[in-house]
């Protein structure tokens, strides 16, 4: 068996909010209770997102609720070679085309989803599956997943089954900007940095099938997977910076990991509210259970 090592994984969109504290502080109590190791890796490929001193402030928050991690932070804005060898690899596969269509194109003639995404995408209706019509330049590089169905156990959400075909469609693994989509790069740095289980928000639920098609195609090993209820504002929206969810800053960390206790299920006894992060960590890591999560996708935001 492989040592346990767990992985809070942020993009620099914004500082930490309480969505976001619920994610690290259940993937790094998850990975304490069990004597494991927490990695930080900060997600920011997708560079046009990011947003200048955002990932400082996040780590510096992160230290600030005590919440320390092991070895060096990954930086995936540095690492576009590992990823363009994955592209490569993925080309042997014979399961990746390049795509000519713009995203008007797709959008005209996307198929209607039948399926639990929700998030805004479309149903590639496979216009350049079996090649790109004389004249059209590629311009993104996808995965065909036809005839793919995976189902997969979570730790805290139960079996999820997803019809890649008609849920997903062909993804993108690189984008028409030359990026390389948020889909890959998790695979590729899980792995590498050899991540057994990934705890993280439930919006990810979605694309975890899609990510271990990715594994199964790459030969790599699938981490255990376990989603954790995500915060939502009094509109039923997830807290994001689009949002406008507060961030939790460096003065209001005790009362953001009481709360993220709270609502992650565990129950910590009132005296607990007033003490130092390191008290309530201490508490927190004899008492994790993941049994007690909530077994749900969404939940209302406390703070
Ligand atoms: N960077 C992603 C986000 O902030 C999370 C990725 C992951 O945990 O797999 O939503």
């Amino acid at each position: 068996m492989n040592p346990y090592r767990g992985r809070f994984a942020p993009s620099p969109t914004g500082p930490l909010h309480f969505g976001s504290l619920v994610a690290a502080l259940g993937s790094w109590l998850d990975a304490r209770k069990q004597g494991g190791e927490w990695l930080v890796r900060i997600e920011d490929i997708d560079w046009p997102r990011r947003v200048p001193g955002a990932s400082d402030a996040i780590l510096r928050t992160l230290e600030a609720c005590g919440l320390e991690w092991d070895g060096e932070v990954l930086y995936q804005s540095r690492r576009t070679d590992i990823y363009a060898a994955a592209l490569h690899q993925l080309k042997t596969t014979g399961r990746l085309f390049p795509c000519g269509c713009s995203r008007k194109e797709v959008a005209d003639s996307a198929l209607p989803a039948f399926g639990g995404i929700d998030n805004g995408e479309l149903i590639y209706p496979g216009t350049c599956r079996h090649g790109l019509a004389p004249g059209r330049m590629p311009r993104a590089w996808r995965v065909n997943v036809t005839g793919t169905t995976l189902a997969f156990d979570d730790a805290i959400q139960g079996r999820i089954r997803q019809d890649l075909e008609h849920e997903v469609g062909d993804f993108v693994v690189k984008r028409a900007d030359g990026l390389f989509a948020y889909q890959l790069a998790v695979v590729v740095d899980d792995a590498e940095q050899n991540i057994t289980d990934v705890v993280r928000g439930a919006d990810l639920l979605d694309s975890t099938p899609r990510q271990i098609f990715l594994q199964q195609l790459l030969k790599l090993p699938q981490p255990h997977y376990a989603h954790l209820p995500v915060a939502v504002n009094a509109a039923g929206e997830k807290l994001s910076k689009q949002t406008f969810a507060q961030a939790i800053g460096n003065r209001r960390a005790t009362a953001a990991l009481f709360a993220g206790l709270q609502f992650l299920g565990q129950s910590p006894p009132a005296e607990l509210a007033g003490q130092q992060t390191r008290d309530i960590l201490a508490w927190a890591t004899t008492h994790w259970s993941l049994a007690a999560v909530p077994r749900t996708r969404a939940l209302p935001s406390p703070l």
